[in-house]
């Protein structure tokens, strides 16, 4: 029996605890799929591509919270900054410096996070722990008062081997812990890690926010 994506959606949902935030990942995904979506109830949905993520903006209604997910190019940042909900794949300062200028021109102030490299794999982006520790020790907030930092993201290796995920995930929970820690700040509270083929396992290392693509949507 095929299931629909509201069904999809909705035994997920349950299935999670309720302070985990769910970004559905509609990516490559047409919009009448989304508004089924939408019609049953959901609000955040995350895109990869700045450029697909503003046409579905433009077509969908306006109380939907777009994540951005996919790797920011800073070229492309002025095209999401009227609109943006959270930008999870911030992997470099300057990035942040290209949002908060960005974010400035729109009078936001625009949530993001940053990127942690946690995957064996050289191929996905980030920071390490030791350029989050210096970033979060700098003056980040007084240089870009139009970025509000509220948390960490990351992508553990893709592979079957679970007890390397976990400790993957475990490894970017102590990080989060440890930045919560020294920066002593409200709303950094966010902790994005977990797919279709991992939250479970991110979860129970304590993600906050699992962006799920094709548990939901179906296969791409
Ligand atoms: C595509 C994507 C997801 C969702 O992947 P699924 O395996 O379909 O759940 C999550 N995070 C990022 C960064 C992605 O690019």
């Amino acid at each position: 029996m095929n299931e629909s994506i509201a069904q999809k959606l909705t035994s997920l949902k349950n299935a999670l605890p309720p302070e985990v935030t769910l970004v559905a990942v509609s990516k490559t995904k047409p919009i009448a799929d989304i508004m089924e979506a939408y019609e049953a109830g959901h609000r955040h949905f995350g895109e990869n591509k700045v450029q697909e993520m503003q046409e579905k903006y433009e077509q969908l209604p306006k109380d939907i919270c777009w994540h951005m997910i996919g790797h920011v190019q800073g070229n492309k940042i002025k095209y999401m900054a009227p609109f943006v909900h959270m930008v999870h794949g911030i992997d470099k300062q300057k990035r942040l410096k290209e949002l908060n200028k960005e974010a400035k021109k729109n009078n936001r102030v625009i949530d993001c996070l940053l990127q942690v490299h946690i995957a064996q794999e050289d191929t996905k982006f980030g920071f390490d722990a030791l350029e989050i520790q210096d970033l979060l020790q700098s003056d980040f907030q007084t240089k870009y008062p139009n970025v509000r930092v509220r948390g960490l993201m990351g992508m553990a290796t893709f592979t079957d081997d679970e007890s390397q995920v976990s400790r993957e995930f475990k490894g970017l929970r102590s990080l989060f812990m440890d930045s919560k820690e020294l920066l002593q700040l409200e709303h950094f509270d966010t902790l994005s890690m977990g797919m279709s083929g991992d939250y479970k396992l991110a979860i129970a290392q304590g993600s906050t926010l699992v962006r799920v693509g094709s548990a939901i949507f179906g296969s791409r």
